[in-house]
């Protein structure tokens, strides 16, 4: 490895980094990450913190993970790559499509399409989507809807079908027929309404307002994630899922579940549509599915799709990436299934999201900075800070990045976004773990 110097000096000038201005990566110098054992990462300077980011919400098994680090150098040897373009396969993914036709099962979910990650698998459903309404005679059907707010990743479907102006108005022109109602923001809406049901319903209304005005018969597809993870971890009420299943299904719009985030245990449960009771068209998963170890996604898809699909010459997928499928990928992600499943992964992300949640709570009695807390499902929790409670004004911009430094220094890195510090950490942490985070946001509240 280089020396610390040298990759200090070296970082703003010869990388631009995402999500970030080259700018700021020049006055605010980045964390440079040179290790990873269990939950804690270690940084150049030899500082250890428990990484309440999970990577990026990704690393859902801990940094060791001995068996995915073996899975992926035993198929380096075997082999390290094969396309699954027409006319060939690998042994390592479809015994992988196996293993996630197994685990999808209940939400009604049957056939994979491999991706590269998140964005990918958004694009792939969005394609599909469209596809599915022209192979059964409706190719008026090509409009997408999704909820303000929403994340979908960056290439430009998904960056249409997103919710929010940061990741959008730089590369306007987006794609036409993209619209969007408002999300089940309780703490923020426009119908000013606090009550998360009547809010499901507010939505749910505004949902069917949009296709009515659009034309159902012009709508191919409404993407939305179970509970939103980048636009501040935004739990609907339980009934607005469901809800938009039901009017998916009477106009005959396409339900795609976008669990970039929440598939694989981090609410909990198995996958966000799961907890939910829904069964979507299909599911858009990446990240844990190789815990951050390799990129690699997959898009799950349920029966009307493959009706549509199977057993139709006509019907030939013109989408897929030179990485679609990619062995070692695939090695990872059967090694990371059986790992979550060995250590009942899910359970623990259900009793420690719940520690985490109570505990966020708590801090929210003793710091008036704080003006919501978001979770309760999982190991997915946001603390959004405000300047004043009662009017709910933003917090100054350095306030939540005051808190993230006094945190990290007390050996506990967490996320901000915009006015929002978000916990996502490994799904195997400890409750001593999460008791640990709490104190070190605690020391971050109280130094302000
Ligand atoms: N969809 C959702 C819900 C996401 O959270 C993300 C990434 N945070 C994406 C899509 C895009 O995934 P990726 O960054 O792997 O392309």
């Amino acid at each position: 490895m280089k020396d610390s110097n040298f990759l200090k000096e070296n970082n703003a000038r010869h990388m631009w980094h995402p999500m970030t201005s080259p700018e700021d990566s020049r006055v605010n110098p980045p964390k440079i990450i040179t290790g990873g054992e269990g939950v804690r990462i270690r940084d150049i300077d030899g500082h250890e913190a428990i990484d309440a980011v999970g990577g990026l919400w990704n690393v859902n098994l801990g940094y060791s993970c001995e068996p995915v680090k073996q899975a992926i150098a035993a198929q380096l040897d075997r082999l390290p790559y094969y396309s699954t373009f027409r006319g060939t396969s690998n042994d390592a993914v479809i015994e992988l499509s196996w293993e996630l036709a197994r685990f999808f099962a209940p939400d009604g979910l049957s056939r994979a399409f491999f991706t590269s990650g998140g964005s990918d698998s958004v694009e792939t459903a969005l394609r599909l989507a469209r596809q599915y309404h022209k192979l059964r005679g409706e190719p008026g059907r090509v409009k997408f809807l999704s909820l303000k707010k929403g994340y979908h990743g960056t290439h430009f479907g998904g960056a249409s079908v997103n919710g929010n102006a940061n990741f959008r108005t730089a590369y306007e022109p987006l794609l036409p027929g993209c619209y969007h109602i408002p999300a089940p923001y309780t703490y923020r809406n426009p119908f000013n309404e606090s009550d998360p049901e009547r809010l499901a319903q507010l939505c749910a209304a505004a949902l069917e307002d949009e296709i009515a005005f659009q034309g159902a018969d012009t709508i191919a597809a409404f993407i939305m994630e179970p509970i939103l993870g980048a636009g501040g971890v935004i739990p609907p009420h339980a009934s607005f899922m469901p809800m938009v299943r039901e009017i998916c299904d009477r106009h005959g719009i396409l339900l795609i579940s976008d669990e970039v985030i929440t598939a694989y245990g981090r609410t909990g449960a198995w996958s966000g549509a799961r907890l939910w009771g829904v069964k979507p068209d299909m599911m858009c998963t990446a990240k844990a599915i190789t815990n951050g170890f390799f990129p690699f996604g997959a898009v799950m898809i349920g029966d009307r799709m493959i009706e549509a699909f199977e057993g139709n010459a006509n019907a030939s997928i013109g989408h897929g990436y030179t990485y679609s499928g990619h062995p070692v990928g695939a090695a990872a992600a059967l090694a990371c299934l059986a790992e979550t499943e060995r250590l009942n992964v899910v359970e623990n992300a259900a009793a420690r999201g719940a520690q985490m949640f109570e505990g966020c709570k708590a801090l929210m009695e003793k710091h008036e900075v704080i003006g919501d807390v978001r979770g309760g499902y999982g190991l997915m929790v946001a603390i959004e800070m405000v300047g004043d409670r009662a009017t709910k004004a933003a917090a100054d911009k350095p306030v939540p990045l005051k808190v993230q430094d006094v945190a990290y220094q007390n050996g506990v890195m967490v996320r901000v976004s915009g006015a929002n510090l978000i916990m996502s950490p490994p799904l195997v942490l400890s409750a001593s773990d999460v008791d640990a985070i709490l104190a070190a946001l605690d020391a971050g509240f109280s130094a302000l």
